[in-house]
């Protein structure tokens, strides 16, 4: 029996995993991967101590730094939490691990657009990392759809070496910071598409297209394009827990702002998956912390 399990290996989780070591429990650190929402970010610009540091180096560094200490880490996916009487069960593709407390640090992932020919075409010209994958579309053309930070962030990047970037955006306006808006208008090779909305993604063996219907005139247009960037948002990853904790209308772990403790007992949650208003680096690793210290005030008490 281990005193805490925590899932998720980005900013909140690898803080808990620290916090756990230094608070002396037997922890266990459970993640899919190391790379979270970071090691599809580019260039961080507010994680205190570091100007400028690119979103994998930056997870990097904390996963170092996390192995400094003896918290024990698993790189497997967590598929359920049960509550059993006074303790957890997190079972994984091949062990059901116990502990007396749990923190689910799970993040988030990107909103799909749900439209026909998207699922088929991924990573056949449909990605949702322009980081991981926009240099596969040098001197192309491709879609990004989505106007808000991400989507202009990721079109600014992509227009430094793809032909060209249409953006897709479904507002009469587009959504991001002005800074960045006056960059994405300020470059000759992106358009923006405003009062649009993405219908299909065509093509054979590759991506070859993207069907998109204007909102004003309902006319349907195709843009001949070699890849679609997705940048639409994200979802809360709670899969696993099978209705243990309240959740928000927005599919978000309800906590405790003061505790990171969650409608069950001995259950807390850490970061972007939370209801926490702030979806940032540095507020993930402080929950992190707050819901660590939580539950081991709760394993000391029980
Ligand atoms: C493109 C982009 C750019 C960004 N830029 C910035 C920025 O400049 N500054 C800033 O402060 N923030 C930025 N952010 C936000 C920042 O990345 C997040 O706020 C932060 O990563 C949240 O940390 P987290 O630990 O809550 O979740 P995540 O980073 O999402 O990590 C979740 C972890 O949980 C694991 N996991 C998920 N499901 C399971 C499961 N079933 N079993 C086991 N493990 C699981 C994942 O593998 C992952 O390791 C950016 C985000 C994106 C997408």
């Amino acid at each position: 029996m281990k005193d805490i399990i925590i899932v998720g290996g980005g900013p909140a989780g690898i803080t808990a995993g620290i916090y756990s070591a230094r608070k002396n429990l037997n922890g266990l650190l459970l993640t899919d991967d190391f790379i979270g929402q970071l090691g599809n970010a580019g260039v961080i610009e507010n994680w205190p101590g570091e100007k400028e540091i690119m979103g994998p180096e930056l997870i990097a560094n904390f996963r170092e730094h996390l192995e400094d200490y003896n918290t024990e880490i698993k790189e497997e996916k967590v598929a359920e939490i049960m509550k059993k009487d006074d303790f957890f069960e997190v079972r994984s593709e091949n062990t059901t691990y116990k502990s007396k407390a749990v923190i689910v640090a799970t993040g988030r992932n990107p909103r799909p657009l749900k439209i026909p020919g998207e699922k088929e075409f991924v990573g056949k010209g449909v990605s949702y990392c322009v980081t991981c994958d926009g240099a596969l579309f040098k001197g192309k053309t491709v879609a990004v759809v989505g106007g808000g930070n991400s989507g202009l962030e990721g079109a600014l990047e992509l227009s430094d070496y793809v032909e060209k970037v249409t953006v897709l955006e479904i507002a009469d306006k587009l959504q991001g910071d002005e800074f960045l808006t006056r960059r994405v208008e300020g470059k000759d090779n992106i358009e923006v598409l405003t009062g649009v909305t993405p219908k299909r993604v065509m093509g054979d063996d590759f991506v070859s297209g993207l069907d998109y219907q204007n909102l004003d005139s309902d006319e349907e247009i195709s843009l001949e394009v070699d890849g679609v960037f997705v940048q639409v948002g994200s979802i809360p990853t709670t899969d696993m827990l099978n209705d243990l904790a309240d959740c928000n209308d927005g599919g978000e772990i309800v906590i405790d702002p003061k505790t990171c403790r969650t409608s069950t007992d001995g259950l807390f949650a850490a970061g972007d998956v939370t209801d926490v208003r702030d979806k940032q680096v540095v507020v993930a690793a402080g929950e992190g912390c707050k819901a660590l210290i939580s539950a081991y005030d709760y394993i000391k008490n029980n």
